[in-house]
């Protein structure tokens, strides 16, 4: 028997394409991905303008399924965490935050991470494999529609949306994972599909220079860099990457990227490290950096200051509040707009293995505890580490 075709592989122009192998009209391929991804149908019968014989057809030799919930988690300020199987022994986490005008989905697109930066657990786990097209979609097309089902509305009715934001932000670096990440992204921005506007769709990346053109070209979505350094030297210490794209080429390729961004600013992420990069000196050497006076271009740009989250091995430490506050204060008076993100539960991600960020209810850490160790016995280390968002 030859394996079934998971719908939620194809972009729009595959779907159509697939139709066309079943011998069905291109508007089939619309109204299948209306189905599958405006109204969370898994279940063929269920797509009723869809003749019957071809329902028939796609029950035999496709499916609609995401990864598998391994468990799933909502904390009292209604941030839900889901963590994923994605085979092979590897967990990804997906997590939603609500506030008050928007909903915004953190996804993962690889399993754990090769860009190895010092501060960061996935990167510390290794490589396992690249998540694909049916699995990055898969985690919006899965929250999306279990927040649709606590809502009270059953998968394939219309219903409110409730993700109106995605970030990149999850485990893995999405510009190495270059096709399945970008076809996943034309499916969120799709009419037929999630209909997501190109502002509301953040990627982050550690620096992978010649990607950031090639996705310039191909679904110019936001962006966010994760920056964490004033100068080369600390850079290379810290994303191993920046040896290869130093920031001179990456303040140029951010500069270029800017040309075709639905945003006219880049959003740089700084992990705030006690003594490592949170000097006072630091910051100035940033204003320089950005401002176009170490050697790249000027690049309009907005800072997202995350205090670290902290896990055992990393021998790094979280600068403390004032201290972040004097550094957002000193970009800030340069003009530059900066955020701070809120951190909950530090000393309880690192003890759960760096799931990262998102912790509030401190009763529930034995649950928490026990669960995770029951996942690292069944799954080894290979979580999905995720941290709060507030773009
Ligand atoms: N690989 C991409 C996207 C995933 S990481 C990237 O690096 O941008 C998402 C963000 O989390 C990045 O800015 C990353 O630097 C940051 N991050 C990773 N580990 C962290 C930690 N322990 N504490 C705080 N931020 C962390
Ligand atoms: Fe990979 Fe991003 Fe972690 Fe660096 S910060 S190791 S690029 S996931």
């Amino acid at each position: 028997m030859t394996a079934l075709t998971n719908l939620l592989d194809l972009d729009p122009a595959q779907l159509t394409a697939y139709c066309g192998e079943l011998g069905e009209k291109p508007f089939r391929a619309k109204q299948l991905l209306r189905w599958i991804h405006q109204f969370g149908a898994h279940d063929f019968d269920a797509m009723t303008d869809l003749a019957k014989s071809l329902r028939d057809k796609l029950a035999t030799r496709a499916m609609i399924a995401a990864p598998a919930v391994i468990s799933d988690h909502t904390s009292t300020d209604g941030t839900r965490k889901w963590l994923l199987d994605v085979g092979q022994g590897n967990a990804v986490e997906t997590v939603f935050i609500p506030e008050e005008n928007r909903g915004t989905l953190c996804i993962s697109t690889q399993a754990g991470c090769a860009v190895n930066c010092r501060f960061c657990s996935t990167g510390k786990q290794g490589f396992s494999r690249n998540l694909t097209v049916g699995e990055i979609i898969g985690q919006l097309w899965m929250a999306e529609f279990e927040l649709r089902k606590s809502k009270g509305i059953e998968p394939g009715h219309k219903g409110e949306r409730q993700i109106t934001n995605v970030v990149m932000m999850g485990m893995g670096e999405p510009l190495l994972n270059y096709e399945p990440t970008v076809t996943a992204l034309k499916l969120m921005l799709d009419d037929n599909a999630y209909g997501l506007s190109r502002r509301r769709v953040t990627l982050s990346t550690s620096g992978v220079v010649p990607m950031i053109d090639k996705l310039s070209q191909d679904c110019a979505v936001a962006m966010a860099v994760s920056l964490h350094a004033s100068n080369d030297t600390l850079r290379d210490g810290l994303v191993p990457l920046n040896k290869k794209y130093p920031l001179r080429d990456l303040m140029a390729a951010c500069k270029r990227y800017l040309e075709f961004a639905p945003r006219d600013f880049i959003t740089f992420e700084y992990c705030m490290l006690d003594g490592v990069n949170d000097t006072d000196a630091h910051a100035r050497e940033l204003i320089a950096l950005v401002q176009g006076h170490a050697g790249g271009p000027a690049v309009p740009c907005k800072f997202n200051l995350i205090p670290f989250n902290p896990f055992p091995e990393s021998g790094l430490k979280r600068s403390n509040n004032p201290r972040i506050k004097a550094f957002a204060q000193i970009l800030m008076d340069a003009g530059i707009v900066t955020t701070v993100r809120k951190t909950r539960g530090d000393d309880i991600d690192a003890a759960c293995g760096q799931l990262a960020g998102e912790v509030q209810d401190r009763t529930r850490v034995q649950e928490r505890m026990q669960k995770m160790t029951e996942y690292q016995q069944k799954f080894g280390k290979n979580f999905g580490r995720i941290i709060e968002v507030s773009q």
